[in-house]
């Protein structure tokens, strides 16, 4: 059995301190920890987190191999921190049957560079219309806990309020996109001043906030537990704050772009900034920090989104929505949360690796930084400084919106029980 021994980081950003992996299991965190026949990795003024678990990732397999696979989206993981991802069912086929989900979940598995669960669909073909085989998906290799049909939203009361019954038999959690469909026909960005002066076709924060007003009300008419995706407005957080007050078992998401981006940038036409939901406004980023720093909104993902370049590279009206993130996403954290002041670095693991592994039950994830522990680890060095440069990604997709852009942090190092899938920045 391999060891490595991770010499002076500050645990969750705490005191310096030693951790020896030992095999697959963190054998001892201390100072003054003898290296012994381990590798040493020299990580003074770094920060070690636990892994990081993204509840919202693209993958794309099967189906849209041209834009991202398992094996490319998972190094991309990797390189951002990341040891496990929940793998969206929006492929194709959709994900809404056990043979699908245990084929990414297999996929996941042979390549090794996180671990991949996968999200079922909570519709047939995410149409909307008749309930995927939930227990089925569930009682599968795959294990599937959490459901979702997201680029679409589960807008039919009925169909939502029994998928929540559905799952509640098994623990498991219905993830909503949130988006009043009727609302938001022929939307090109967020409405609100900017569109008006670009002549776009707006899309309503009501159009959000209604379906989450609605689907908390479910919940806990049902008693079941709805997870809300990628959150945008101030007016959603108003909500789920009041949902929550209340008792309703509601649990909530935010992207790394809603927390730093505003619809300002549309104005410069460049498709790569076109997202679902939409950038909104500086008031909606600012609410948006301060609910993830007060935990009226739980975790950070990613909703990483990969698309060929053709899918991009095209006037506005014809581009395909949404982003990639992956590799960003702990430095837009960093500089949005913790160099503002908003959240430790103990914030972070929190939300970025504890809450997500619990609300997707994912096994072995979001653990403590302490001996006994399954070794899925993230180091980072805080005080680098460099621009984005996707050419450098591992991800198969370019699609980043910080191209050019200075972002704090860098991940050097990241370990899956024991095993470094990232070293030195570069991926094993
Ligand atoms: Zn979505």
């Amino acid at each position: 059995m391999s060891k490595t021994l991770i010499r002076g980081a500050k645990v969750l950003g705490g005191a310096a301190q030693d951790v020896l992996i030992d095999g697959e299991t963190i054998a001892e965190v201390g100072t003054g920890v003898e290296a012994g026949d381990a590798t040493v990795v020299e990580a003074e003024g770094r920060i070690l987190l636990p892994g990081l678990v993204d509840l919202h990732t693209h993958l794309r397999e099967p189906g849209r191999e041209d834009s991202e696979t398992v094996l490319t989206g998972t190094r991309a993981a990797a390189s951002g921190g990341y040891t496990a991802v929940f793998a969206m069912a929006n492929t194709f086929p959709v994900a809404d049957t056990a043979g699908v989900v245990e084929q990414v979940w297999r996929l996941g598995r042979e390549h090794g560079y996180c671990d991949v669960q996968p999200i079922g669909a909570v519709t047939v073909g995410l149409e909307g219309k008749k309930l995927a085989e939930l227990g089925a998906m569930h009682d599968s290799a795959a294990a599937v806990t959490v459901f979702s049909d997201d680029g679409k939203c589960v807008d039919d009361a009925v169909i939502m309020r029994r998928a929540l019954e559905y799952v509640k038999a098994f623990g498991g959690v219905v993830a909503q996109h949130a988006q009043e469909p009727r609302l938001t026909e022929g939307a090109q960005m967020n409405e609100g001043v900017v569109s008006a002066e670009l002549g776009l076709g707006g899309w309503p924060a009501v159009a959000e906030e209604s379906i989450i007003a609605r689907d908390v009300l479910l919940a806990e008419h049902v008693g079941s537990r709805v997870h809300i995706c990628h959150l945008s407005t101030a007016g959603s957080v108003a909500i789920v704050r009041w949902a929550k007050s209340r008792g309703i078992d509601v649990t909530a998401e935010v992207t790394p772009h809603h927390l730093l981006l505003t619809d300002e940038l549309v104005r410069s036409y460049n498709p790569v900034y076109k997202v679902n939901p939409p950038l909104r406004t500086e008031r909606d980023v600012m609410a948006l920090r301060e609910a993830l720093a007060d935990g009226t909104i739980d975790i950070v993902a990613t909703d990483h989104a990969p698309h060929p370049h053709e899918d991009k590279d095209c006037e506005w009206a014809a581009a395909a929505m949404g982003m990639v993130g992956l590799e960003t996403a702990l430095s837009v954290v960093q500089h949005t949360m913790v160099d503002t002041g908003l959240l430790t670095w103990e914030g972070v693991a929190d939300r970025m690796s504890h809450k997500p592994a619990r609300i997707g039950r994912a096994e072995g994830h979001g653990r403590p930084v302490s001996a006994g522990e399954p070794a899925n680890l993230t180091l980072l060095d805080p005080a680098y400084r460099g621009t984005v440069d996707p050419a450098g990604f591992a991800s198969r997709s370019r699609n980043t919106p910080y191209e050019g852009r200075e972002l704090p942090g860098r991940v050097t190092h990241t370990f899956l029980r024991g095993r470094a899938t990232l070293m030195d920045g570069k991926l094993a």
